[in-house]
């Protein structure tokens, strides 16, 4: 199956934010692929072609990429924003927790990049919109780690913006605040409860109360995630 329409494969797209983007990116005219850990063969929602993805698998993300080459023949935009969060004192949660988180936000987003990136240069022009998040440049106590994920996919992504663009290619960010979706739900919760846990998520929600606008909609990141998608001048961060 070929496609006249640019296409944009966009990871984690069951849920939230990039169940939303792979929404508003189908809309605006992209043959959209979505995946999802629970996608099925041949599995079509929405105007959205399901296939699954395992973000912290070398076998699933290389054979997702050729499994979408196969099919439409090119990637124009890949949006990495499959992820998870993770709260907890520092030096409470596990290192092994730490290490799985980064396994996800940081290394599936450069697994994906990786497996994508070959493709975006033979074609010769391509976009990857990295979902980082407000905490990839504002710091959040009691979840070091999901931030330091975040500040790593913002340091990565500008600089591979200025290795890649020579070949036509751009790497965006997109910053969402505190957005309503499933994340914490979906977010491992500590393996064993941490004594002063909630206590201390009272002041992490405090300051984060102060630190950013509370309660986005989906569909809000949606239009960011388009408008780095379609936009004629790209500029590195949408709001
Ligand atoms: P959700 O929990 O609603 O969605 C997360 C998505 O990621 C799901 O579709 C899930 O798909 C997918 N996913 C999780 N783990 C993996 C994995 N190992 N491999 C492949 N896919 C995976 O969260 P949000 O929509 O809120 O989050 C999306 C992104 O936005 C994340 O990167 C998050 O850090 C970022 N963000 C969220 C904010 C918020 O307040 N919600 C604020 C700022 C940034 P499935 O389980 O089907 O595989």
């Amino acid at each position: 199956m070929t496609t006249n329409r640019p296409v944009a494969l966009v990871t984690g797209a069951s849920s939230g934010i990039g169940k939303a983007a792979a929404s508003a990116l189908a809309e605006a005219g992209f043959e959209v692929v979505g995946t999802s850990r629970r996608a099925s063969a041949d599995d079509r929602r929405e105007g959205v072609t399901f296939l699954d993805l395992d973000v912290a698998s070398d076998t699933s993300v290389a054979s997702l990429v050729d499994r979408v080459i196969e099919r439409f023949g090119r990637i124009d935009v890949l949006v990495n924003n499959a992820g998870i969060g993770s709260a907890g004192a520092g030096e409470e949660r596990s290192l092994t927790q730490d290490q799985q988180l980064f396994d996800i936000n940081v290394f599936g987003l450069i697994r994906m990049t990786k497996a994508v990136l070959p493709h975006m240069r033979a074609q010769g022009s391509g976009r990857i919109i990295n979902i980082s998040s407000v905490l990839g440049f504002v710091p959040a106590p009691y979840m070091a780690a999901y931030a330091a994920s975040k500040h790593a996919v913002e340091g990565y992504s500008e600089s591979l913006d200025h290795e890649v663009r020579q070949h036509g290619v751009r790497v965006l960010l997109v910053e969402p605040a505190v957005t309503r979706t499933a994340f914490e739900a979906n977010s491992p919760k500590p393996a064993t409860p941490l004594p002063a846990y909630e206590q201390q998520r009272q002041v992490f929600e405090r300051v984060m109360a102060a630190a950013m606008k509370d309660g986005d909609d989906p569909a809000t990141v949606a239009k960011a995630i388009v408008a780095a998608a379609a936009d004629p001048k790209p500029k590195l961060r949408y709001p």
